[in-house]
């Protein structure tokens, strides 16, 4: 535990336990502490920061087999400034007039079902950029044709998201989708935030794939843009124009570097049997207690992670997923569930984000707030009361 050297109770914030995954409202991950000491040591320092997103996009490109990457200040803000370069090439009049894209191709196919909010809409990233979102198919059926149908000549570039906020069935796999828009010379783009496969994407096709440094590489804030060295370096031309708004820092340029250098080392199987091991005292624990249902289950789009699938029966277990997940939320210390399929009557445990030791934590506050729900002691809530609390919440920010 870290509790010696926790500086959150003295900033007043509350020592909350993420079983929810790497979430940007949670702080994203663990910074691993090579990162940590890399950005602490580059903090005093000028660099000449061409210089330094030079060396990044070598590291990038050997970490993900690409011609070149950039880090950004984030996935979102990689997918704004990759479709950014796709119009405006290195025309540097062109990345100044931005939004405005007066004169430039500017349209960018997506499939419908791709079409998911990551915390913001995936679509307001490419609108960002001054394009056009063009559905493509409908939520839960697209084919080629449809979005061969979709491209002419004002497509600038075509995008594919990869994630478990997707539609996870009749979508165009990436291989045809690249195929489509490589027959058509559009570049396509793939947003891979939160996927731990460095290389595949580019293998399956993609142009440029974009990820998050601050999910599963336990960097800092920070996006990595791969692909084709023209369309990267048209992205990276941006921050001469609208990547001005969405700067990175030395630190997080220098952080990015060395968590990729730290995935590279890490012993991948040590972190999954240590994983392995939470998901297994939890679903022991948990199916001792009444009206819960514990299953370990995979992640939904292949990465090698697993999660604890926890259905609750409210006639048995004195209350509904939701409230088991905020009164888990409210207790001591807070336990942050993934909670974002509540309504079906289940919550995940993510193990992904765990100090040592906060696995026998979790356990316990979810017996003893189940004890307390089976004595009627958890408020019962409807799911609309739910959704209506939260969104009062967000809406009286900073009160
Ligand atoms: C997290 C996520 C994003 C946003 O990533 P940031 O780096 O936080 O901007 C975009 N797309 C998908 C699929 C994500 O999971």
């Amino acid at each position: 535990m870290l509790s010696n050297s926790d500086p959150r109770p003295a900033e007043g914030l509350r020592t909350i336990i993420n079983v929810s995954g790497t979430m940007t409202g949670l702080g994203a991950s663990i910074v691993v502490p090579q990162a940590v000491e890399a950005v602490a040591a580059f903090l005093p320092h000028f660099v000449e920061i061409g210089d330094l997103h030079r060396k990044a996009s070598a590291e990038i490109a050997a970490a993900c087999g690409s011609e070149a990457g950039f880090v950004t200040a984030c996935a979102a803000a990689g997918i704004t400034l990759s479709i950014a370069g796709a119009m405006t090439g290195t025309d540097l009049c062109a990345i100044e007039r931005l939004p405005d894209a007066t004169g430039l191709k500017h349209e960018v196919p997506i499939q419908v079902g791709h079409m998911c909010h990551y915390g913001a809409p995936v679509e307001q990233s490419i609108r960002l950029a001054g394009a056009r979102p063009v559905p493509v198919g409908t939520s839960t059926k697209s084919e080629p044709y449809q979005l061969a149908g979709a491209i002419n000549e004002r497509t600038a570039a075509a995008i594919y998201v990869v994630s478990h906020h997707v539609v996870d069935y009749g979508q165009i796999p990436l291989e045809s989708f690249a195929e489509v828009c490589r027959a058509k010379g559009v570049p396509v783009i793939v947003d891979a935030a939160s996927e731990y496969d460095l290389k595949g994407f580019l293998a399956k096709g993609a142009d440029v794939v974009v990820y998050s440094a601050h999910k599963f590489l336990g960097g800092p804030t920070a996006g990595i843009v791969a692909g084709r060295k023209d369309l990267v370096r048209a992205a990276y031309l941006q921050n001469n124009g609208i990547g001005r708004g969405m700067k990175v820092g030395k630190e997080s340029v220098i952080g990015t570097m060395v968590a990729l250098r730290a995935w590279a080392a890490r012993d991948h199987a040590a972190v999954r049997r240590r994983e392995v091991g939470a998901l297994m005292l939890w679903r022991e624990r948990l199916s001792r207690v009444p009206g819960l249902v514990a299953t370990i289950v995979p992640d939904p789009t292949d990465n090698p992670l697993d999660r604890l699938e926890v259905r609750v029966d409210p006639a048995a277990a004195g209350c509904a997923a939701w409230d088991l997940a905020d009164a888990l939320a409210a207790g001591d210390p807070p336990v942050i569930v993934r909670d974002h399929e509540v309504e079906r009557g289940l919550f995940f445990l993510d193990p992904c984000n765990l100090h040592p030791g906060q696995e026998a934590v979790v356990a316990n506050r979810i017996e003893e707030t189940c004890r307390r729900a089976a004595d009627g002691g958890v408020a019962r809530t409807t799911l609309a009361e739910r959704k209506a609390r939260r969104l009062a919440g967000l809406l009286a920010w900073p009160d």
